[in-house]
């Protein structure tokens, strides 16, 4: 009854998504806007989700064998020309340094866009021998690239990553680890952001400037367009080609390695937000909820209502991530910013709970109250947590299934676009001029060549010559 009243600052999805993003992401308290064009401040509350994500994530990079190191802001514009491909992909979106206080530099230095360069310089230095393969480093960073249009997460100037980078001596062995760390980003996409994805390959169009191939995962948000969520690529040997980075292999030849990088970034917080969230606000999944769960005292001002609350935060804290709001606000006021931000669980005492010796646990997810005596809740709290955590991950699951679609020409995909926006399964001829139609016609672009193909038709969507290829088209972020 009091929740439209208190939501009433947030637009509904599906009158303006743009809107509803915006709005959650600020009054959620996730950033704030400075003067810096383009790039956000990270809030507490956003930057702890953060580093949970990034935890996760780091020690599954760790586990796979990687080190992690650091490596310089700036690259000399010598260094970024070194590799082709590399410059003319980024060049329009490098930021140059120009001056060292009042002195003009001799060379430009960019702001790092990513950093293989700097890793290839490295590795040309450290790696002789094959003893020394494979070299898997890893950093975490910040780059920046000098978008025109930007929205927080989803597109900024600066954002924080990690950027996998490393040395093999077989093309087969790197070939392993561009899936191996794909498998890490889809386990972690699903698994602890309950964020479905489909794996594949990028197509030639579509792939890292410099790399062989690129591996993706692709997810598929509320509002029916994707977002790559997490990208992979085989360099093979073209960055060791041109920073001569070679090994004398058992036999005693000389032979260049073969190398791989792989990225995820902060953009993947604008993926939770926009699987997951409704019109009430965020929804976090309970493994990377900054807070799993709220106490709101109910008449706080009684005679040991807050004591009560206290001890039990503190007995709840050896086992969830807890926090109480003990604040004079009214307590509808906090279970509508506590929705609002998506925690999952509310926990609810009273007087009358106290007597009875039970709380309330009010479920982010479904909205379900649940009448729990004091004896089973611990173990119940981890219950309905992974509950929760279950559930938001098949919705986004349903969701994605209900807008996935097929199309055999060009005028049935634009029309799968236009009524049910999402992914639609295509055959592709492999040629760029269709790919480029495609996008030219309909909006979509090709997301993947999955790695679960299914023949959906025999022949190309758009030229209708044979094609025994599926690309997932979607429009994306
Ligand atoms: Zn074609």
């Amino acid at each position: 009854m009091m929740a439209k009243e208190f939501v009433k600052d947030i637009t509904s999805m599906d009158e303006d998504f743009a809107q509803w993003y915006t709005d959650v992401v600020t009054k959620a308290d996730l950033i704030d806007y400075s003067s810096v064009r383009g790039s956000m401040i990270i809030r507490p509350y956003g930057y702890a989700l953060w580093e949970n994500i990034k935890n996760e994530l780091d020690h599954r990079i760790k586990e796979t064998g990687h080190e992690n190191v650091y490596m310089p802001l700036f690259i000399p514009e010598s260094l970024l020309q070194k590799e082709k491909d590399h410059i003319e992909g980024f060049a329009p979106e490098v930021a140059w340094v120009t001056h060292g206080g009042s002195e003009e530099l001799t060379e430009r230095w960019c702001v790092r866009p990513t950093s293989e360069v700097l890793f290839c310089e490295h590795y040309k230095n450290i790696i002789h021998s094959y003893r020394d393969l494979p070299k898997l480093y890893n950093q975490w960073a910040n780059v920046v690239r000098w978008e025109k249009t930007t929205r927080p997460f989803l597109r900024t100037l600066e954002f924080l990553w990690q950027e996998g980078h490393t040395c093999h001596a077989t093309d087969e062995e790197a070939h392993d680890e561009t899936k191996r760390m794909l498998e890490v980003y889809a386990d972690v996409c699903e698994n602890i952001l309950a964020i479905p994805v489909i794996k594949g390959q990028k197509t030639e169009k579509e792939k890292f400037a410099g790399a062989k191939f690129t591996y993706t995962i692709e997810s598929l948000m509320h509002d029916g367009k994707a977002l790559q969520s997490g990208t992979s690529h085989h360099l093979g040997d073209g960055f060791a080609k041109a920073f001569g980075i070679q090994f004398t292999d058992q036999a005693g030849n000389l032979q260049y390695v073969q190398q791989t990088s792989w990225g995820f970034t902060t953009r993947i917080i604008g993926a939770m937000i926009m699987v997951h969230g409704d019109d009430r606000g965020l929804v976090m999944p309970p493994k990377v909820a900054p807070t799993q769960v709220m106490i709101v005292p109910i008449a706080q001002h009684k005679e040991g209502v807050l004591d009560f609350a206290y001890e039990l935060k503190d007995r709840l804290s050896k086992s969830v991530r807890v926090e109480i709001d003990a604040s004079d606000k009214k307590p509808g006021w906090k279970f509508n910013e506590y929705e609002m931000k998506g925690i999952p669980l509310r926990l609810e005492v009273g007087p009358k709970d106290i007597e009875k010796g039970q709380v309330i646990l009010a479920r982010r997810d479904t909205g379900e109250k649940i009448i729990v005596s004091m004896e089973e809740l611990d173990e119940k709290l981890n219950q309905i947590l992974d509950d929760i955590q279950k559930n938001i991950f098949q919705k986004a699951s349903k969701h994605r299934e209900e807008r996935t679609s097929i199309a055999s020409n060009l005028d049935h995909l634009k029309n799968n676009l236009e009524t049910k926006p999402g992914f639609v399964k295509a055959m592709w001829c492999g040629n760029r001029e269709c790919e480029d139609k495609v996008k030219e016609e309909t909006g979509a672009t090709s997301r993947c060549m999955p790695f679960e193909q299914e023949a959906v038709s025999d022949k190309c969507v758009c030229c209708g010559v044979t094609a025994n290829q599926m690309v997932y088209w979607a429009k994306a972020y």
